[in-house]
């Protein structure tokens, strides 16, 4: 019997096979310990019903014990060297397409009308490169795909980032994207042990769930991430004068300072201190004056 790709023998033969050589700049970390997939099969939830969008299939690891959970994969590649390793590691599953593109470039409401059932339970699943964890994860919110939600593998430290509370230092601009979006919880973190190459940082398995109904509501959705950027932008600066000098509408720091006020906001505050609610009502207090 073959072994699964996710082992550290059958990724060797691979290598060595077809010549394949990682490429750092791709973020080509590949997982080789089935237990790390099967926690991450179980995190998302999936069932035969679920159909499932992967980033990244490497040489398909995590993408084949997707395929025998799931009705359909389909997963994104932009490395075409793995093309035919692919057809070739999952040959045996019948119910995955891949597609040779950058995620970043796909047309993600067109994958889904054409792969998937209306009203069908869809997931976003993916050992992600690390280099456009950001990007990648900004575009799959900010789209309103229609899907539950995304588990994916990041790095440690964007996980914290993402699922940080105001007065920590690791809460920022991320943070308050991401939960506007979604549900966030770190399911389990991932040593570096189980990648081929090892990354040289630990890694996290986060567990997004779009919510049905967003924490605030806002006049301006752009705006308000505007004020989010604009308070963040210099961390030491108070929340005044970043806002003051970073939103891309200009207001004078006696308005923004009285708006403040108004909404019972200390001016001297700095922006890692605000909550999504206070900085809902202060993108929506600026929009009535612009
Ligand atoms: N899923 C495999 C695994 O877990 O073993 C590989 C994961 S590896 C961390 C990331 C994968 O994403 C690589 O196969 C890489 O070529 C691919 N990739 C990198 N940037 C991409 C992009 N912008 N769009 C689609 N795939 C990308």
């Amino acid at each position: 019997m073959t072994k699964e790709i996710a082992s550290l023998q059958r990724t060797k033969e691979m290598l060595q096979k077809h010549g394949f050589s990682f490429k750092k700049s791709l973020g080509q970390n590949f997982l080789v310990d089935r237990n790390i997939l099967e926690k991450i099969v179980v995190t998302a939830k999936i069932t035969k019903a679920t159909g499932v969008i992967e980033i990244g299939p490497g040489f398909g690891a995590l993408t084949e014990r997707l395929a025998q959970h799931a009705e359909k994969v389909v997963a994104f590649e932009i490395d075409e060297r793995l093309l035919p390793i692919l057809e070739e590691t999952l040959a045996k599953e019948q119910n995955v397409t891949i597609i040779h593109s950058d995620i970043l470039k796909a047309d993600l409401h067109a994958t889904v009308n054409e792969h998937f059932e209306p009203g069908q339970d869809v997931m976003i699943v993916a050992n992600l490169p690390y280099y456009v964890t950001t990007p990648i994860l900004m575009k799959l919110l900010e789209n309103h795909l229609p899907i539950r939600g995304i588990v994916c593998m990041i790095q440690k430290e964007v996980a914290e980032r993402i699922s940080a509370k105001p007065n920590s230092k690791d809460y920022g601009s991320l943070s308050i994207a991401v939960q506007y979006f979604a549900h966030v919880e770190t399911s389990f973190i991932v040593p570096n042990t189980v990648f081929i190459p090892r990354p040289n940082v630990e890694s996290a398995v986060i567990s997004l769930t779009l919510h049905e109904k967003k924490p605030v509501q806002v006049i301006d959705e752009s705006l308000f991430f505007d004020v989010v950027r604009a308070a963040f932008a210099q961390r030491r600066k108070t929340l005044v004068n970043n806002i003051a000098k970073n939103l891309s509408h200009s207001l004078s720091k006696e308005l923004i300072e009285k708006i403040l006020v108004e909404l019972g906001i200390d001016p001297k505050r700095r922006g890692e201190t605000l909550s999504i609610q206070e900085f809902a009502a202060l993108s929506d207090a600026i929009k009535k004056r612009l």
